[in-house]
């Protein structure tokens, strides 16, 4: 746990039952056995471990995902410092890498150009006079990836996954949901208050009189709540076939005749296309029923307001400050913002995460790691189909689809097939606001660029030293960075059972997305495409209404319940996962009951899995991602899911009416 960097250099064959005992089993410190299992399992797992690990100062939330990201962050600071110094001779990742850093954390230069930067930003948004020049500004916006108005981009057709297409969504806001805009309680009307206070700050911080800045802060309000109004929530957006609209360029214009719809696609250089994908058609007509006639100060106030957050970062403390201010410390509760040297670190990691990424894997992820992980995930891979072929509410014919959508699953172990190339941005070593624009251009017409082409399969939506894992349904594949693929999650030297329980749970969480609520109306070449017999898919249905009722009914924090709805697909990936993981357990254990600090393998294995979700979390970051959040919180991942499972009941002796047994025990996979 405290060494920076982590080699996996031991070729322990994977499925060998031998440990080595100095490398440990669970992490003993960290439970509080004074609490009955049966009662409480995350407590009993993690008690101590919250106790001994209170928030640090600059988080909203620390626990084991956050501590092993630290860890990967240090590794990364450490290759990034010692490609800023070397000036030599470097490689070219090593001079991007190490100038981009260098110019973020040169902080003296920073100050001294102060918004200069971005008055030529600001001065084309306020030279604006009518309708041609607002679809001018938000296709040089988006340009710079800032999100207003509207989404555009590229996306595999989701009926025909082999091909790119062009896709518009909803977007604009700038709070995190749009219930954040429509809510009439008083901590949601507290929220738009201090957001307006906050704008206020920002239009005086780039010249504005009082009374303008007030004036435009009010302005932005109005203009995202007319937005918000004409958004889809985030539950209805979880529909695959309500997202597929495809239509001509001239049914969208029919849409909303009053943007100037041919005139973006060319600024912002899209190729030629005739359809699109348009998620939410509801909202482009939301938007030209609301928004002509709108003043051209509101739309200069809002596209300002954009641009200001989105370059705050890049610019004088005054600028950072007021934007931690409110966006971190207001909204999440962190009382101090991360040092600087790792928010560069994160922006190096963003920007360029696949040239990072490159020495991060030399450094830390072996080929014997990857051998491992990928026989763990086909041991994984053999339990989810011993489960399909078990189901009794399925019949055949869905089965055998079932399985060929298992068997048709990618698994990417480690790292990308191909690094991305990011030879044509520039990188200079005393700019960091222009860096930061570049960057975010280059990100931009990538996206653009893939318009009309075959879809690429091997893309990565992770940096390589990211600890998080992801499931794509329109590749049918199941991703795991080597971030994620260390201690807590992964240790090959430590005793199986507790891997199974960490990364083999990790392993089994993303397989099961494939058929989750979302997942499942995916074919296994990626396809949105029924494969269920209609008597099936009610029964789908059926299992999947009792895991978000359960979810529903916990409290995430004060007045706050968790949504069940919103997080469905990752509570069945939790309770699926979690199975998988403890047959292929069982079946590579076949009966072995050895001990190990007084535990059986199956005792290991569940604190093993409960250990990776120890969390702390502030009251306000909670209640915000109650709201956009689509994981629940480490507690309900560990007593949620637990509460569900016999196999966990009979390995505690828990009984009927303890807490940790459900009366309703819900099961889809
Ligand atoms: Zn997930």
């Amino acid at each position: 746990m405290k060494s920076r960097i982590v080699l996996f250099t031991l070729s322990l064959p994977l499925l060998a039952l031998a440990a080595d005992p100095a490398a440990g089993g669970v992490d003993a410190a960290a439970m509080n056995k004074t609490v009955d299992p049966c009662v409480d399992f995350y407590q009993y797992a993690c008690g101590n471990w919250i106790k001994a690990n209170p928030l640090p100062a600059d988080r909203s939330r620390w626990g084991r995902f956050g501590e092993l990201q630290d860890r990967n962050e240090r590794v990364e600071l450490d290759m990034i410092q010692g490609a800023a110094v070397t000036r030599a001779g470097r490689s070219p990742i090593d001079q991007k890498t190490g100038d981009a850093y260098s110019a973020c954390m040169d902080t003296e230069a920073i100050n001294r150009r102060g918004i200069a930067p971005l008055k030529p930003i600001l001065d084309e948004i306020n030279a604006m006079a009518n309708a041609s020049d607002v679809t001018r500004e938000v296709a040089r916006l988006h340009d710079r990836s800032i999100g207003v108005l509207f989404s555009f981009g590229s996306q595999p057709d989701a009926k025909d996954s082999t091909k790119t297409i062009a896709t518009l969504g909803q977007g604009g806001l700038s709070l995190p949901d749009r219930d954040y805009y429509l809510k009439t309680d008083p901590k949601s009307i507290e929220i738009r208050k201090h957001y307006v206070e906050h704008l206020k700050k920002m239009f005086a911080l780039a010249g504005d009189t009082p009374e303008a800045a007030a004036q435009k802060a009010q302005a932005v309000l109005d203009f995202e709540t007319v937005i918000a109004k004409v958004s889809a929530d985030r539950v209805a957006m979880r529909d695959p076939n309500k997202r597929y609209n495809i239509m001509t360029k001239a049914a969208l214009e029919q849409l909303a005749p009053s943007f100037g719809w041919d005139a973006y696609f060319k600024l912002v250089d899209a190729p030629a296309f005739t359809t699109l994908n348009v998620s939410n058609p509801d909202f482009v007509k939301g938007l030209e029923a609301s928004l002509p006639g709108t003043p051209i100060d509101s739309w200069r106030a809002y596209f300002e307001a954009h641009a200001l957050r989105s370059y705050a970062p890049l610019l004088t403390e005054a600028f950072q400050k007021e934007s931690f201010d409110f966006w971190q410390h207001y909204l999440t509760g962190v009382p101090q913002e991360r040092p600087r040297q790792f928010r560069c670190v994160q922006m190096v990691d963003r920007g360029m995460g696949d040239l990072i990424g490159q020495k991060y894997v030399e450094q830390t992820f072996g080929p014997d790691a990857k051998a491992q992980i990928t026989q763990l995930v086909e041991a994984l891979e053999k339990s989810l189909g011993e489960d399909i072929k078990l189901f009794d509410w399925m019949t055949d014919a869905t089965k055998k689809a079932a399985l060929a959508k298992l068997q048709a699953i990618t698994n990417n172990v480690g790292y990308p097939k191909k690094w991305r190339d990011y030879g044509k941005v520039t990188i200079a070593r005393d700019d960091y606001f222009g860096n930061s624009v570049r960057l975010a251009e280059f990100t931009h017409n990538r996206q653009i660029e893939k318009i009309g082409t075959p879809t690429d399969r091997t893309e990565w939506g992770m940096s390589t030293p990211t600890v998080n894992a992801f499931y794509s349904p329109q590749q049918n594949s199941i991703n795991f960075p080597a971030g994620i693929l260390q201690s807590p999650f992964f240790d090959p030297r430590r005793d199986m059972a507790v891997n199974f329980g960490g990364v083999g749970s990790v392993i089994g969480h993303e397989m099961t997305h494939g058929f989750d609520d979302q997942g499942r109306k995916f074919d296994g070449e990626g396809n949105l495409r029924d494969w269920w017999t209609p008597q099936d898919g009610a029964e789908f249905e059926k299992r999947a209404a009792c895991i978000a009722n359960e979810y529903s009914g916990f409290t995430s924090v004060e007045d706050v319940k968790l949504n069940g709805r919103l997080t469905l697909g990752e509570n069945a990936a939790d309770n699926g996962g979690l199975r998988v993981a403890y047959m292929a357990l069982e079946d590579t254990y076949k009966g072995k009951k050895d001990v190990v600090d007084g535990m059986t393998p199956e005792q290991r294995f569940f604190v093993g899995f409960a250990q990776v979700w120890c969390e702390n979390i502030r009251p306000e970051e909670a209640r915000s991602r109650a709201m956009v959040d689509p994981h629940s919180p480490g507690r309900f991942r560990v007593n949620g899911t637990l509460q569900n499972m016999p196999e966990f009941q009979k390995t505690y002796s828990c009984k009927a009416g303890q807490p940790m047994v459900s009366t309703n025990a819900c099961r889809v996979w």
